[in-house]
């Protein structure tokens, strides 16, 4: 690091973007000028370890030579041609490319569009269209966009609501199996995911007529919210649930999908097969692209009833071909596995150390670790949390929050041991800072 972030530079920048640029949640002061796999650097010289990706998007890490490849030859040879009316050659290949690696041993079709809550908003369209059925389920703390549909189905913060009604109606919401914090106050397995068994027993069979719901939306690992890893027997009985009443299941892959869990989805890990996925962050490496893949059997068959402009464009299309065969060929999901393991048992050997680390959780490199004001009381500690990121960030290491109290860890996966042992290092040196902090401030730990 050559100067403590913000830089003049970025100073200069952050000034211009708040006079120019409507309010955001900007809440780092890093300024990119470009990123080279597992780097960025600032435009003030500091050279970043990236273990945020980008918010899971750049999962082979910064400008990947195979991904820039296509896209550049793409660009040079079609741009765009509107895919609502006419055909290119590019999106019906990538089309098929998903009918292959989402889960289903089915036929699956896709509607493409360019963020995440396209591809929700898509998926409410199809559910709705092709169950005829009005209300859908979600859960609390999730986060599946801002979008006026999606936000309808967004529970991870009230910010985001506020101002915004009147909403989509017909949602109604459910808690997650966030075992740490178990909203019933019960333990797993001895629990028998009573969480699952609920919707069921409480909401369908005394709330809300099953056969009005079209779908049930779910990521598999909640992210936003915290990063919460579910028990098998959870999705197992969510699956049953909404097979049972016909209700179609949405599996909200935006963030743990494309191989960042070790596998291509993370609903993968629980055997479970949704009857839609929704895809977008890393499927084109940070070119804007999103997919809603689904059993074909809930096709809109009503030409044009469903189509946004940008849908399939050739050279995001690329770079998400590009993007699936670089995964493929390098062994990618293998890394991802391998290297999670890895950066997870470097997080267990912190969270056995340090009393503000209560729990750690993931799968693959979708990994976050939750601080606490002690492991007994398990008490959120947001500002402690927000201390430990902001320090690692001074010292050249990018790392993100989630939920109230939680700090995603997610290198690309394609990174290696020594880029986890680094991070690791400064991050150890940082909760043990912050910790003897506390300590002395407030005797707490
Ligand atoms: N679903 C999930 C699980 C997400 O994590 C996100 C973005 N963080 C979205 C949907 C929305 O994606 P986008 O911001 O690209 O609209």
């Amino acid at each position: 690091m050559k100067v403590e972030p913000p830089g003049p530079e970025a100073q200069k920048i952050m000034d211009r973007d708040k006079r120019f640029m409507a309010t955001t949640n900007k809440v780092m002061p890093v300024v990119a000028k470009r990123g080279k796999g597992m780097y960025v650097e600032d435009v003030d010289g500091n050279v970043y370890l990236d273990f945020q990706s980008g918010i899971a998007v750049n999962n082979l890490g910064h400008c990947p030579p195979t991904v820039v490849k296509a896209a550049q030859q793409q660009l040079e040879t079609l741009i765009h041609f509107p895919g609502i009316l006419l055909s290119q050659n590019m999106e019906g290949r990538l089309a098929e490319e998903l009918n292959e690696i989402v889960p289903g041993n089915f036929t699956k079709k896709t509607y493409f569009s360019c963020t995440g809550c396209n591809a929700i908003d898509t998926a409410i369209k199809v559910a709705r269209w092709s169950t005829g059925r009005p209300r859908n389920i979600a859960f609390h703390g999730a986060f599946h966009g801002k979008s006026i549909g999606a936000l309808a189905l967004t529970a991870s913060r009230t910010n985001y609501r506020k101002g915004f009604m009147p909403e989509m109606p017909g949602v109604l919401h459910v808690p997650y199996a966030y075992c740490y914090r178990c909203p019933y106050k019960m333990e797993y397995p001895s629990c028998d995911v009573y969480c699952a068994k609920f919707i069921d027993e409480e909401i369908l069979s005394k709330f809300i007529p099953p056969e009005e719901v079209a779908a049930l939306f779910v990521e598999p690992i909640q992210g936003e919210g915290g990063y919460i890893v579910p028990p098998k027997q959870w999705h197992k009985e969510i699956r049953k649930m909404t097979e049972k009443y016909g209700i179609l299941e949405v599996a909200d892959e935006v963030q743990s999908g494309i191989a960042r869990t070790g596998k291509w989805f993370a609903i993968e890990h629980f055997d479970v097969v949704p009857d839609i996925v929704c895809i977008a962050k890393g499927i084109a490496s940070g070119l804007p692209m999103s997919a809603c893949v689904f059993n074909e059997k809930y096709d809109i068959k009503q030409p044009g009833a469903h189509a946004t402009t940008f849908a399939g464009n050739p050279v995001t299309t690329a770079a998400a071909l590009a993007t699936l065969k670089t995964i493929k060929d390098e062994k990618l999901l293998d890394n991802a596995t391998k290297m999670g393991e890895y950066l997870m048992k470097r997080e267990y050997e912190i969270k056995d150390k340090y009393e503000i680390v209560g729990d750690v959780r993931g799968i693959g490199l979708m990994t976050a670790v939750e601080i606490v004001k002690d492991k007994k009381s398990k008490k959120m500690d947001m500002d402690t949390r927000n201390k430990i990121v902001n320090g690692c960030l001074k010292k050249g290491l990018l790392i993100l929050f989630c939920g109230p109290s939680s700090i995603r860890i997610i290198p690309a996966v394609n990174c290696h041991k020594e880029h986890i042992d680094k991070a690791m290092e400064i991050f150890e040196e940082e909760v043990k800072k912050v910790q003897a902090e506390c300590k002395a401030a407030c005797g707490t730990v």
